[in-house]
């Protein structure tokens, strides 16, 4: 490794005065790529990965498209220090980066950086060395000897030291003191493959009824080649991954490379056994769960094209594959899907971009689409199909909304006796049930009875949430968290605090204590033990350790519970009054994708749903199980707001450590933003979360026509507006998900 000199006589042609500049990018906030002197003899081209000085530091970078400034002059810059080993970014990969930039108004630098992004992964893997058999005996056969020679005998192949004594059942010694009588010979052996090869024909594809017209049709756009997107729209448990299975069969029997896009892929290793029980051999992984080492491995072997198929979370999306030819996208819809820090960016979006860049299709999968694939699919942009039943005997739940004014719960409870009765049901049949509420935590707020104080986050405009289990207060935006007060602060009054309103822990206690004897799994992602031990619960709960389970929405996606025939919504109003224009699409979305946990092999299940507005379109939409009729409305009241998908959004969130300082300078944004037709800047206003890590925060809102050039405006508006000083801060989001 090191200073790449294979193309020595490439570089010959050039005389040694003739240094070369090339642009390179580097991982930092600035808006283009820094140029570099190339040292004599060194070959670079646009994609190779280097190492320049910047400043007193040494980064990795890549070197770049573009012309070069004649009016360099390159024994004044600097030299790049270092070439990598490893293949250079493609040019499809170079355009995406570009793309994705010049689109979210990103630091170019930052976004390549999304692709390189484990540095010791750029030294080649190193060979292991192993044993060759030659033959012969050694001077005294001991019978531990003989059995390593049966053993090595048996195979042609080459054993690794251990491999073999470990394989003959006797301690590294034996072997090598057969080595050292030249009955082994050292050699090298590339290093084992991070994962092994799936094969696409391990097992036959399992598609049946609708599913088939499904793949053939989607198995049409492969063999035609080239950019395509569809969309599967079916209901939970109705066969989407099979059918997506086979996409991904034939894209590898065409020796090309796949991406899986999964929202919670750290959590879904029932996904991953899945996938190799269809083709022999698991994908590789990518999240940001997995092992420092590991990611080097699979990153290497995307690179490399020797990993052909990786499952990831969002990021995986800017791996540079060798010869990528499909991606999927499971669980479109999801809101994990965005990226809300640096580059804020949407990975379903995004991935179409790329597919289209590399001209390969694309498959977006959902049992709730998001309105914008759906508009795509109505306007022929997509090609949509639909699996409208499950598959087999399974049918969808029976749902039922439980009007909390007519059925209201006990003093101090959150649990309607309808509920609790059904509940109780349940477990009678030995099945499982699952409550679900979005709210990590005991209580959402906690105040003194007897001044009213409430406790507040010190940095942040948010209150303190009461972990029980761990015996906190917590602040959900900054991670601020001190011990739950025994008296008030304010006014001194010991035992007089009270939790206001229920999280998941606080469920579990009302559950406790109308149910003591059955088994209570709380699942949320704060509590103690981190990914592995929700791995283990969830594995549990497969298993039908757990009669009732009270969860996040960390218990929502796509993990089969086969005992489970009861969804308990605690709270299904809790999403729909938080001023997100998508707040109707995600309460349906979360709400459809939950209760889909209930019944998926057959057995008859039940989704229940508390809620005070029984009339609202969004529950109204939810039991009557007319998905079709709730998209149509909440389309037509987009179309007719001009909001996404009809129109476009950007938001600026202006902070600084003092108020008036993000006050005045989202002002002077505001006053800086061109005078353009169909474009038009609403605020700047106070953000909700007004506090954050102490820091104050103000929003722009920019709302465009769909055919406006929001970019240029945007650029427009930054160029003109004042001089970023101090404190200040600008994040800059398209197409927001988030309106906090
Ligand atoms: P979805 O992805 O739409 O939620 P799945 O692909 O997970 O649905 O299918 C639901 C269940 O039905 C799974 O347990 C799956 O193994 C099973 N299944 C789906 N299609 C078939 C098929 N053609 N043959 C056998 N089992 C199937
Ligand atoms: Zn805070």
């Amino acid at each position: 490794m090191g200073i790449d000199s294979s193309d020595l006589f490439g570089s010959l042609f050039e005389a040694p005065s003739l240094v070369r500049v090339v642009p390179v990018l580097v991982p930092l906030p600035v808006p283009v790529a820094y140029s570099y002197a190339v040292p004599d003899g060194v070959h670079v081209e646009p994609g190779s990965v280097v190492q320049v000085p910047v400043g007193p530091r040494q980064l990795i970078g890549v070197v770049w498209d573009g012309e070069n400034d004649d009016k360099l002059d390159p024994k004044k810059l600097r030299p790049i220090t270092l070439v990598f080993d490893c293949p250079p970014l493609s040019k499809e990969m170079r355009d995406f980066v570009d793309w994705v930039a010049s689109y979210t108004l990103s630091p170019p630098g930052l976004v390549a950086r999304m692709a390189i992004r484990a540095p010791a992964a750029l030294d080649p893997e190193p060979m292991v060395e192993g044993l060759r058999y030659l033959g012969g005996q050694p001077e005294r056969l001991t019978p531990a000897r003989a059995r390593v020679l049966d053993i090595a005998g048996e195979e042609e192949i080459p054993w690794t030291r251990s491999g073999l004594a470990h394989a003959a059942g006797v301690s590294v010694s034996v072997v090598d003191g057969l080595t050292a009588q030249g009955i082994f010979e050292t050699v090298f052996l590339p290093p084992p493959p991070v994962v092994a090869r799936p094969d696409p024909d391990y097992t036959s594809p399992r598609i049946e009824g609708p599913q088939k017209q499904a793949s053939v049709e989607i198995l049409e756009s492969i063999r035609a080649g080239g950019f395509s997107t569809s969309l599967i729209d079916g209901v939970t448990g109705s066969g989407k991954t099979e059918v997506y299975f086979e996409a991904i069969a034939e894209t590898l029997r065409r020796g090309k490379q796949v991406l899986i896009l999964l929202p919670e892929i750290a959590l879904t290793s029932s996904f991953l056994e899945r996938f190799q029980e269809r083709f022999g051999a698991k994908p590789g992984e990518w999240h940001s769960d997995l092992a420092p080492r590991m990611r080097e491995k699979v990153w290497r072997g995307v690179v490399t094209g020797e990993v052909k198929v990786v499952a990831g979370a969002r990021s995986a999306l800017f791996l540079p594959f060798e010869d990528l030819g499909l991606i999927i996208v499971d669980e479109e819809h999801d809101p994990a899907y965005k990226q809300e820090d640096r580059v804020f960016y949407n990975a379903r979006d995004m991935a179409v971009v790329r597919a289209r860049i590399g001209d390969f299709p694309i498959v977006l999968v959902s049992a709730t689409p998001s309105v914008e694939s759906q508009v795509n699919g109505l306007a022929g942009r997509y090609n949509t199909v639909h699996l409208p039943t499950r598959f087999g005997d399974a049918a969808l739940p029976d749902l039922h909304l439980i009007d909390m004014r007519r059925h209201p719960p006990e003093r101090g409870g959150f649990l309607s006796p309808v509920l609790l009765r059904a509940i109780g049901r349940t477990i009678e049949r030995r099945e499982q049930s699952l409550l679900f509420l979005n709210r990590r935590g005991y209580a959402p707020l906690t105040l003194c009875r007897v001044c009213g104080h409430r406790f507040q986050c010190p940095q942040c405009s948010s209150w303190l949430v009461e972990h029980r289990f761990k015996s906190q207060i917590q602040c959900h935006q900054c991670g601020y968290s001190e011990r739950t007060p025994e008296a008030c602060p304010e006014c001194g009054t010991f035992d007089h605090l009270v939790a206001c309103g229920p999280g998941v822990e606080r469920i579990a206690e009302e559950v406790e204590k109308h149910f003591p004897d059955a088994r209570t799994i709380v699942m949320s992602s704060d509590l103690l033990g981190g990914v592995k031990r929700m791995r283990l619960e969830l594995e549990a709960i497969a298993k039908g350790e757990a009669d009732i389970v009270i969860g996040t929405q960390l218990v929502a996606k796509g993990h089969n519970f086969p005992l489970m025939t009861l969804v308990g919504i605690v709270d299904s109003d809790l999403g729909l009054s938080n001023g997100d224009p998508r707040a109707a699409e995600r309460t349906f979305q979360l709400l459809s994708q939950v209760t889909g946990r209930a019944g998926r092999t057959g057995l008859k299940s039940h989704g229940l749903l508390q809620t005070f507005q029984p009339q609202h379109p969004v529950m109204q939409a939810i039991v009557s199980g007319d998905a079709g009729a709730f998209y149509e409305r909440e389309i037509a009241e987009r179309e007719k707001a001009i909001l996404p998908p009809f129109g476009r959004l950007a938001s600026l969130i202006v902070s600084a450590d003092t108020r008036a300082d993000a006050e005045t300078h989202a002002r002077g944004l505001r006053a800086a933003a061109p005078k353009v037709t169909g474009i038009s800047v609403l605020g700047p206003a106070e953000a909700p979360l007004a506090l954050v890590r102490g820091r104050h925060r103000f929003r722009l809102l920019v709302h465009g026509r769909r055919n406006s050039d929001m970019q240029a405006f945007l650029r427009a508006m930054l160029e003109n507006g004042p001089k970023q000083r101090g404190s200040v801060q600008i994040q800059l989001d398209i197409d927001p998900q988030s309106f906090l």
